[in-house]
């Protein structure tokens, strides 16, 4: 990774960026970036899990994240989630250019990332790095997309797989797919946290 680069080019688009040799710098940059009392939201992301941010989080801020809430709570958490001062997430990929790819099926975190929180947080190791925007949506429906859908038990035909068959399923986890140019009109900050170890998928 040609660390001065990548920051030159999220940097020109407006988002903010830092480089971390590992998670565990990430996480600690983080919990001094969002104060005490807070409220910080955060959707089901492997990379985010791996840190182990959200428990640290949640001794002295709020922190609502559906995946640590069962199933029949969690419309409340999605709608807290969207409203929260902070959300943290990572990307499906991140080009070269600094723009930042997601896809989703229920559009929680790509909606919250898009409109209504002010101050996000992403964190992306250095395998969701790609060359450009075919190969970032490319890598987000043939890598990150399969793994997840058997992940979470879905009746895709990926969880099969492993690759996409641009499935019409019920299932489906590729409803929406949003590509950040730059942070949009009511952000505050947009933060991409480029960790130099691979996290998540
Ligand atoms: S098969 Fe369906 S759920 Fe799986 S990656 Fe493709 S569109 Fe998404």
């Amino acid at each position: 990774m040609d660390r001065e680069k990548l920051s030159e080019a999220l940097a020109r688009r407006g988002f903010k960026p830092y480089f971390f040799d590992n998670a565990a710098q990430a996480a600690e940059f983080v919990l001094k970036l969002i104060p005490n009392g807070a409220s910080v939201g955060s959707g089901g992301s492997v990379s985010v899990a791996q840190t182990g941010l959200l428990p640290e989080l949640a001794k002295t801020r709020a922190v609502y994240a559906h995946s640590v809430v069962p199933e029949e709570k969690r419309g409340a958490v999605y709608q807290a989630a969207a409203q929260a001062e902070w959300y943290i997430t990572s990307a499906n990929a991140v080009t070269e250019d600094g723009e930042l790819v997601n896809i989703d099926g229920a559009a929680n975190r790509v909606g919250a990332l898009c409109f209504g929180v002010p101050n996000i947080v992403y964190i992306v190791g250095v395998n969701k790095l790609t060359p450009n925007l075919p190969a970032a949506i490319e890598r987000a429906r043939n890598v990150a997309a399969p793994l997840n859908a058997k992940r979470l038990n879905k009746k895709t035909p990926c969880a099969v797989t492993g690759k996409c068959a641009y499935c019409n399923s019920p299932d489906c986890i590729c409803n929406v797919t949003t590509i950040m140019h730059h942070p949009t009109k009511y952000q505050k900050a947009v933060y991409v946290l480029v960790v130099e170890e691979n996290l998540g998928y």
